[in-house]
């Protein structure tokens, strides 16, 4: 056992549902399945530094507000801490320390040269205006001013932000530093120094597992039935690219509630249909209304949750009919969950492998920044695609050399890495 991190955590939700306690029975079982030191394991069960900020801001209407922002840095033994920024109403410190340790293991998983963060503001932004969310955006930026930059953390978009958050950071960050520094945060805008393929590189990434794993089995995405809960950035390029590859997506949902077609829905046309209905896909034509409970529990091949945490839990893993779930979300099935599907040989692509396509492209946009030389879309895409089939081969074999299920598998890979470099660097002082 692991002692309880000494994190100024808030009070857990229902322990089998806490994300930082989920996240850490994970590495400890990796841990003991690698027979790691325990001084090794306490130093990786621990973030390295958390970090929590007032936000006063002024309201549209002139009321102030003072919101908490959240960085939490994992591990950087094997290079920059790299990490999204969410803005969710369920963030938490908790949520944010699971969602940098999934990071530092995913980069390492990937061979990505980065350790782990994660960031977070607990509100939901569609309830402020975008002048609001600018200066939101610019005040947590400039609180962490000392604690992010090219070399030290690079933050980029997840849940609620995007691109154009990526951008006021970038642009905070320069401000205060008095000179342009491009490479403090991925997931910019192509304009300062994106990179071509990072909007749908997470959704690509899963799109390519998915393929691997089917392939495995003989075979190919055409035809085959998927349902995806989640339709933002990550949800909606997986739904894009395996319509496009040929597959039947025959159920998608955000927050509002879902549609559902048997014969498979017209991804480009429901794209645009969200586009014009505030995000939402309820009365897209030619489908039937779904709820999220409903739809994560179709007849299908493969499911593929793609919003938040806790989707598939104690309660509905036996109704589950799918036979692979792609974790295109960070932790959308339970410890007890995950474990009810790997007995029942559902095949389970861990969080860790199956979104990991946007910090491969992430990494991307930070070493083509770095080198002043941009590539184009096809190049960024081969590159992702590279690391991705390698990562997911590598997953395989160690399942396979281990005899040990597939998340248990790249955690293993993972936390091995970093216990590795940890153990050759040694402890300092
Ligand atoms: P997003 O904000 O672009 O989209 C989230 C989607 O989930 C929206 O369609 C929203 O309506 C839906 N949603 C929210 N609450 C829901 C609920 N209760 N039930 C059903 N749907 C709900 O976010 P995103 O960037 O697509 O991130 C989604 C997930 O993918 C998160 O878990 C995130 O951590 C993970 N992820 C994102 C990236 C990235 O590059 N953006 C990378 C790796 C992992």
């Amino acid at each position: 056992m692991i002692a309880t991190p000494t994190l100024p955590l808030e009070a857990a939700t229902p322990a089998h549902i806490c994300p930082f306690d989920q996240a850490c029975s994970y590495l400890e079982a990796a841990a003991k399945e690698l027979r790691l030191d325990q001084g090794l394991l306490e130093i990786l069960s621990h973030p390295r530094k958390v970090v929590t900020v007032s936000i006063p801001v002024k309201l549209d209407n002139g009321e102030v507000r003072v919101l908490a922002g959240h960085r939490v840095q994992h591990s950087d033994v094997l290079g920059p801490y790299k990490g999204g920024i969410r803005y969710h109403p369920a963030v938490t410190l908790r949520e944010v320390s699971a969602l940098a340790m999934l990071m530092t293991w995913k980069c390492a998983l990937l061979g990505i040269p980065y350790g782990g963060a994660k960031g977070g503001i607990a509100i939901a932004p569609e309830h402020y205006s975008v002048r609001e969310l600018e200066r939101i955006t610019r005040r947590y930026t400039s609180e962490l001013i000392k604690d992010i930059g090219p070399s030290v953390d690079i933050p980029a978009p997840d849940m609620g932000t995007s691109a154009r958050e990526m951008a006021w950071m970038m642009d905070t960050y320069s401000v205060n530093v008095g000179h342009a520094v491009p490479g403090v945060v991925t997931g910019k805008p192509l304009s300062v120094g994106g990179s071509l393929g990072r909007e749908k590189a997470t959704g690509r990434g899963t799109m390519i597992i998915v393929r691997e794993a089917l392939a495995d089995q003989g075979k190919s995405l055409e035809g085959i039935r998927v349902v995806i809960q989640g339709f933002g950035n990550v949800g909606g390029a997986a739904a894009e690219l395996l319509h496009q590859a040929g597959a039947k997506v025959i159920a998608v949902s955000t927050a509002t509630g879902g549609v559902f077609s048997s014969d498979g829905l017209d991804i480009p046309a429901l794209k645009a249909y969200a586009a014009e209905n505030h995000k939402s896909v309820i009365g897209f034509p030619q489908s039937t209304p779904i709820s999220n409970a409903e739809l994560l529990i179709l007849p299908c091949d493969v499911l593929i949750p793609a919003a938040l945490e806790n989707q598939i839990t104690e309660e509905n893993v036996h109704q589950i009919q799918a036979q692979i779930i792609a974790e295109a979300a960070n932790g959308p099935v339970t410890l007890e969950a995950n474990l009810a599907l790997e007995a029942r040989g559902v095949i389970v692509l861990p969080d860790i492998l199956a979104n990991a396509g946007g910090v491969v492209v992430s990494y991307l946009e930070w070493v083509q920044g770095l080198s002043y030389l941009f590539w184009d879309e096809e190049r960024v895409n081969r590159e992702m695609e590279h690391l991705m089939v390698q990562a997911y081969r590598q997953v395989i074999q160690q399942s396979k050399v281990r005899h040990v299920p597939l998340r248990l598998a790249a955690y293993t890979l993972g936390v091995g890495r970093v216990a590795q470099a940890l153990n050759d660097r040694g402890l300092y002082p």
